[in-house]
């Protein structure tokens, strides 16, 4: 039995018991993988089935709705004043394949199990952790440190759902390590003639693109359960002007990076995917 059937199970167990409902119940999937569901009441029988794992847990919370049962915010569960099973049918499938919510702040991180248990209650099935890379504080995401407290946790708490798994944010940079700037400057970006250790780096260097390969090896081989990763370059136009790189664009330059960043994940997870960023 799938880890999302079992906790199917549980939440229907809990929440019948609360209301004083008797059932019987069977909790299933068909497939290994999809969203979808059929669920059905005949008499004292409860019956669910999912596409795939995850579509029963879905199934599951979408037939406690129709009993009036309510998670408006998280950490908050609305039961209705009474309740009775009736003979019905109920049935789901997404328009929308991917349905995600970001937890990009450490604030969230107290009370992660209440916002990932809020997520699959309202069939959100994919969550990203936007992080920062290590010593680059909090800015939009949760630094690194943080992460790595949280990290077992969330992994947990996404299993036990079959939620859909992202992780990362601004970190390409962080993957050309700035104290190679005395040894290799050609790596780093020219700004007027000049090389520099901010910021994104030089795309027409080999080595840096070498160090691209060698930092996401590193940040895939240890993050075996992540199913996206988001290794994005700085914002802000932040490109290398040396005249081999000022004959392309800056989305050009980025690509250069996303194609060695891609091949490195294909070799090492070819299960998991890596997402681009377009604006820059
Ligand atoms: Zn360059």
């Amino acid at each position: 039995m799938s880890a999302p059937q079992d906790l199917a199970i549980a939440e229907l167990t809990r929440v019948l018991a609360a209301l004083n409902v008797t059932a019987t119940l069977h909790v299933g999937h068909v497939g290994d993988e999809g969203d979808g569901f059929r669920w059905s009441v005949a008499g004292d029988v409860v019956t669910v089935e999912g596409d795939g794992p995850r579509g029963a847990l879905f199934g599951a919370y979408d037939f406690l709705e129709s009993l009036g049962v309510l998670w408006p915010v998280p950490g908050r569960e609305v039961l209705p004043t009474t309740a009775t099973l009736t003979d019905s049918l109920g049935a789901g499938a997404p328009a929308l394949l991917g349905r995600c919510m970001i937890i990009g702040t450490v604030a969230l991180l107290p009370v992660l199990d209440d916002w990932v248990t809020w997520c699959a209650r309202n069939k959100i099935n994919t969550i990203f952790f936007h992080t920062s890379p290590p010593g680059s504080g909090a800015i939009g995401a949760i630094p690194h440190e943080d992460w790595l407290g949280a990290r077992d946790q969330a992994i947990a708490l996404l299993r036990e759902r079959d939620l859909v798994f992202e992780l990362g944010g601004h970190g390409l940079t962080h993957l050309l390590p700035r104290d190679r700037f005395a040894q290799t400057p050609e790596a780093f970006r020219m700004v007027k003639g000049e090389r520099r250790n901010d910021s994104n780096f030089c795309s027409s260097s080999p080595i840096a693109i070498a160090a691209l390969r060698e930092g996401s090896r590193a940040l895939f081989e240890a993050n075996p359960d992540v199913d996206v990763f988001h290794v994005w370059p700085d914002d802000a136009g932040s490109w290398c002007h040396c005249p081999e790189c000022e004959q392309v664009t800056p989305s050009e330059q980025s690509m250069r990076a996303v194609i060695a960043v891609a091949e490195t994940l294909a070799d090492v997870n070819p299960n998991a995917q890596l997402a681009a960023i377009s604006y820059l």
